[in-house]
């Protein structure tokens, strides 16, 4: 699917449209938003030869169109995928993926991208997905979902189940950021979520020796619209590496002239 059938998908279905801007100002089609980050990361030395993939995004296949960009810019690509998007890979998994990644003149790179997901159905409805060969609609992040219903309830299971083990670190990670009695809705929850793996993201990769590694963190939230348009709400782009500096550096390809979501600036956690 094309950036200019997504807008027509978007001038078709004013519902969706009107929704998508207000809750995500800014969000672009997929195709659109790939080529950008792809653009801005070639100035900076990253090109398909001398770059890995790496990206976690919900195990749900609706995410698929996401992945296979991904993978269509930068090749191999590592898989990071976990309910929801939430960074479950570990150090282990860190060391995996790094020790995969191209070395050219010294130095070592990889592009993460890592980001929840929602749907938004062509009649403005959050959270709702029509599925091939499912007549009735579901949830996206069902995973999320869940966690929205169950605070609604009141009744939360806060127990590690080794049967459930990323919807435990998902529900565990989301409820030790809200307050006791919080009632939150599915949008409130997914840009939580995006927080979320943005924080667990670097932290994960604030161990790396960035003498070696140069690496670029791309961060958003996964929208899919009506007949499988798929959008993106820019919320962090940003590259580490010594040559750029000591701190994180912000590439400002989704500031300009349109609006991006708030930036994320969790600080790695002491250890
Ligand atoms: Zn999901």
């Amino acid at each position: 699917m094309t950036a200019n059938t997504a807008s027509a998908i978007a001038a078709q279905f004013p519902e969706f449209d009107k929704a998508l801007h207000h809750y995500f100002p800014g969000a672009l089609p997929l195709p659109k938003y790939m080529s950008r980050t792809a653009k801005a990361l070639s100035k900076y030395g990253f090109e398909e030869e001398n770059t890995m993939g790496m990206i976690a995004i919900c195990r749900d296949e609706q995410t698929d169109p996401l992945y296979e960009a991904v993978v269509r810019y930068w090749g191999k690509t590592f898989n990071c995928c976990s309910l929801a998007g939430f960074v479950t890979m570990g150090k282990t998994g860190l060391a995996a993926a790094t020790a995969h990644t191209p070395i050219q003149n010294g130095l070592r790179r990889f592009v993460f991208y890592a980001m929840p997901h929602i749907a938004i159905s062509r009649n403005g409805d959050i959270g709702l997905i029509y599925r091939e060969g499912v007549e009735t609609p579901s949830h996206a992040c069902g995973a999320l979902e869940t966690i929205v219903e169950e605070l609604a309830a009141g009744h939360l299971n806060l127990e590690t189940d080794m049967q459930d083990i990323e919807q435990t670190i998902v529900r565990q990670k989301i409820l030790s950021q809200l307050r006791y009695g919080d009632q939150v809705n599915l949008i409130d929850l997914t840009k939580l979520a995006s927080t979320i793996i943005a924080t667990d993201v670097r932290n994960l990769l604030s161990r790396l020796d960035t003498t070696v590694f140069h690496y670029a963190v791309i961060h958003g939230i996964q929208i899919h619209g009506p007949f499988e348009s798929q959008w993106v709400y820019p919320v962090n782009f940003f590259i580490v590496g010594q040559q750029f500096g000591e701190e994180p550096y912000p590439l400002d390809t989704f500031t300009k002239g349109e609006p991006i979501a708030a930036q994320v600036s969790g600080k790695p956690d002491a250890e």
